[in-house]
């Protein structure tokens, strides 16, 4: 293992000036701001927070310090190790960005996992080497040991997978970060689900270990746009260099704020939903046209039946939206399902019961 982070940083990235706002170079208490040519007047609407209207007029916190020090306090971690992103595609993006010289270098995904790496990756014209994960939905190490050249920058791990569901196992992630030169990151966006327990408590022993995290799924802020990387202070800092300087607007960060005060509902509304989960499973294995549901550590089911294409065209016409993968390599006659509420998941189920292939 022969990681240098700094030899893996793109030259111009090494070399950035990044853009200094007014509101970095200031950060304590003026009663006169006349430094950043914003209406001084007012703002043509306010943003409600606990019956306080709050202007619009000002530019938000670059940093967002006060977010992350509640994130920290959160996850125990430091705030000089956390990132946040309009949404983890922002992290997945700057990263791709900072590591990846378009045109020569390449990241690794594996397959069927998440769209946005590939999507990101053809954006910013990175060529991308996938390496399908096994019947079982686990990584094939000796293929993506094959796969890795000199140019293979970024390794992107789903765990627990999306659209499989399933946790990938944590000594192969460890074979990885401990054979692999390049940044390993980690998507953890259904962790809250999920028997394993987080990778962000391995930051120390691994300097090429990425983890991202989002208010998207369980904390029930998909709208907000909230994504976190947790990494080393190093990759933080080159994160912060290459967003937006603004990325976070100040209505995201004080109702982010606000929903990271409610961590027992949340943690109560993510019982009910692996619950619900088990419920849905036990229900669809019982249907005839149902050859498989894989065991899930997400708040969705990818579940393999016959006929999948026409189960998925009748559900659509009878107002029911499930997601279908079956032309996804390794997820022939697969649909993917979201768990609902009760009542979702039991008209789900109503529906299912009433098909007649
Ligand atoms: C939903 C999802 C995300 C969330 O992306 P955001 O931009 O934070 O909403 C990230 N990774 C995976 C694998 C997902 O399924």
């Amino acid at each position: 293992m022969d990681f240098n982070l700094d030899y893996l940083v793109r030259d111009n990235i090494r070399n950035l000036a990044p853009y200094s706002t007014a509101r970095h170079e200031f950060s304590g208490e003026a009663s006169v701001m006349l430094d950043a040519n914003e209406n001084a007047i007012g703002s043509p609407v306010t943003l409600d927070i606990n019956g306080q209207q709050e202007l619009l007029n000002r530019y938000p916190d670059p940093v967002q310090t006060k977010l992350k020090q509640r994130i920290s306090e959160i996850k125990g971690m430091p705030v000089e190790h956390i990132f946040t992103g309009n949404g983890s595609d922002e992290a997945i993006d700057v990263l791709i960005r900072i590591f990846c010289e378009p045109g020569f270098d390449n990241i690794i995904t594996l397959p069927p996992t998440y769209g946005m790496y590939g999507v990101a990756a053809a954006i910013n014209n990175i060529k991308v080497k996938e390496v399908p994960l096994n019947a079982g939905f686990q990584m094939d190490i000796q293929a993506i040991a094959d796969a890795v050249d000199e140019y293979t920058k970024i390794l992107f791990i789903c765990s627990p997978n999306n659209p499989s569901g399933n946790s990938i196992n944590r000594q192969d992630i460890e074979i990885i970060l401990n054979n692999f030169d390049g940044i390993v990151v980690v998507d953890e966006a259904y962790i809250n689900y999920a028997r394993q327990k987080t990778w962000s408590l391995q930051l120390t022993d691994h300097p090429n270990l990425v983890v991202l995290q989002t208010l998207s799924k369980a904390w029930g802020l998909a709208a907000l746009r909230l994504g976190l990387a947790f990494a080393s202070k190093e990759i933080i800092h080159l994160m912060n260099n290459v967003k937006y300087p603004y990325n976070i607007n100040i209505a995201t960060q004080e109702l982010a704020l606000q929903g990271l005060q409610n961590v027992d509902q949340v943690n109560a509304w993510t019982r009910d939903c692996i619950e619900q989960r088990g419920w849905l499973e036990k229900e669809l294995q019982q249907l005839p046209f149902t050859q498989k549901v894989y065991p899930s550590d997400a708040n969705f089911l990818l579940v393999k039946m016959t006929g999948a294409n026409a189960i998925f065209s009748y559900l659509q016409q009878k107002g029911i939206i499930v997601r279908n993968r079956s032309s996804v390599p390794g997820c022939a006659d697969c649909l993917r399902i979201t768990v609902g509420t009760v009542e979702e998941n039991k008209a789900l189920m109503k529906t299912l019961k009433d098909y007649q292939g």
